[in-house]
């Protein structure tokens, strides 16, 4: 029934938490600007890498950060030594990486075709000079172009993240961010509205009124134009954030999405195996000095109940528009879906939020657009009990 989330995980996350500056707006686990603690770093890795015990063959494997690029290309060979040994990928696997733009070279992109990378994530953000200078990027928009084309020349997937309703973001800067993706020929995008997190540089600036929010309509009608100019260029809108052209959907985020199991190793990282979330030690040298003395890097540990494992299965099924069907969800989490989203789900059907059709259920164009509104309500047991009277 719940067989889902004891599965042998056929995907893993590795954490590298190195980047050359720390954007403003980012609260990522990394460190800025060291260099000279990657050595470690890869011993690290390799020790936690051995606490699998044996070969673990694998689907999916996502290098992300941090900036994984930013290790030169003889620690990337030893880092894929340490993969290949302990996390064998199966014919057919996805082997993502996410790289910025100033770190792309003919030298690196052979390098990972060499040690099997078939999608490159890029860290773009925007192809407008002023608009990255106002998130405190350190590349710029010729770096943005010259990327993409060349990592084209290498990959046949090739995805981006733009980031909209930046400071002083207008409308025709986003939409000329999205028409230049389109225009440059990439496979998968990644678009997010700009977050200000707690103790971010932006921030502060938000605080002390240093820089202001983009208006909630703004922001609203920029997330409109990304799905309009993205669909009509053939992408297919397939996670509330995500766009695809046709085969080259993120394999290793559907997993996350599906509530499947996946290993995740490095500092920050959050790992599903066997019914078990952990999540290691968020500092990159508490990290290093836990494995150096070979004791656990984790930092938190809890077996998801079950109730709560199906709610989380239902707020991910939902954000992907293909929806969730019931009779998937029973046989995953062992509960009826209107036992868990109970007077919730029911409420936004009412008000048009949610449809189903067929077996299916899944959010409808206008409940897109609000879509952040309605997953507390599901996360939280009182609509089971509701449902229930
Ligand atoms: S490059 Fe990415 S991970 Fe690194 S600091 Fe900037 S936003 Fe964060």
């Amino acid at each position: 029934m719940t067989k889902n989330r004891h599965q042998t995980p056929q995907s893993a996350y590795i954490h590298i938490p190195f980047c050359e500056h720390r954007c403003a707006y980012c609260n990522f686990t990394l460190i800025a600007n060291r260099q000279d603690l990657v050595p470690a770093f890869l011993e690290a890795i390799d020790r936690e890498l051995q606490t699998l015990g044996q070969a673990m063959p694998i689907q999916t494997l996502f290098l992300g950060g941090g900036t994984p690029t930013y290790l030169s290309e003889s620690e990337l060979n030893q880092l894929f030594d340490s993969l290949d040994r302990w996390l064998p990928r199966q014919p057919h696997h996805e082997t993502s990486v996410e790289a910025n733009p100033n770190d792309i070279s003919p030298a690196k992109l052979q390098l990972l075709t060499n040690r099997q990378v078939n999608r490159l994530s890029l860290g773009i953000q925007s192809f407008d000079n002023t608009k990255l200078r106002a998130l405190d990027r350190s590349h710029t928009s010729d770096q943005c172009f010259a990327s993409v084309q060349l990592t084209r020349e290498w990959l046949d997937n090739v995805a981006v993240d733009l980031i909209f309703a930046a400071p002083g973001e207008t409308q025709s800067t986003w939409q000329r961010d999205l028409e230049t993706a389109v225009k440059l020929g990439v496979q998968h995008l990644s678009t997010y509205g700009l977050t200000f997190e707690r103790g971010t540089r932006f921030w502060s600036d938000l605080q002390k009124q240093r820089i202001h929010r983009s208006e909630e309509d703004a922001e609203l009608s920029m997330y409109r134009a990304a799905i309009a100019t993205l669909t009509s260029a053939g992408f297919e809108h397939y996670e509330v954030s995500n766009f695809a052209m046709p085969g080259h959907r993120c394999r290793h985020n559907e997993v996350y999405w599906q509530g499947k199991t996946y290993f995740a190793f490095g500092p920050g990282a959050a790992r599903f195996v066997d019914g078990q979330r952990e999540t290691n030690h968020r500092s990159t040298t508490t990290y290093l000095k836990r494995m150096q003395q070979g004791s656990s890097p984790t930092a938190e540990s809890e077996t998801l109940a079950d109730e709560d494992y199906a709610r989380e299965r239902l707020v991910f099924g939902l954000r992907r528009l293909e929806g969730i069907q019931f009779e998937d969800f029973h046989r995953d989490t062992g509960y009826s879906l209107e036992s868990i989203g109970g007077a919730a789900l029911r409420r936004y059907l009412q008000s048009g939020w949610l449809e189903i059709s067929q077996d299916t259920i899944r959010l409808t164009r206008q409940g897109l657009f609000i879509s952040d509104a309605l997953w507390p309500d599901l996360l939280v047991a009182e609509n089971a009990n509701e449902c229930a009277t």
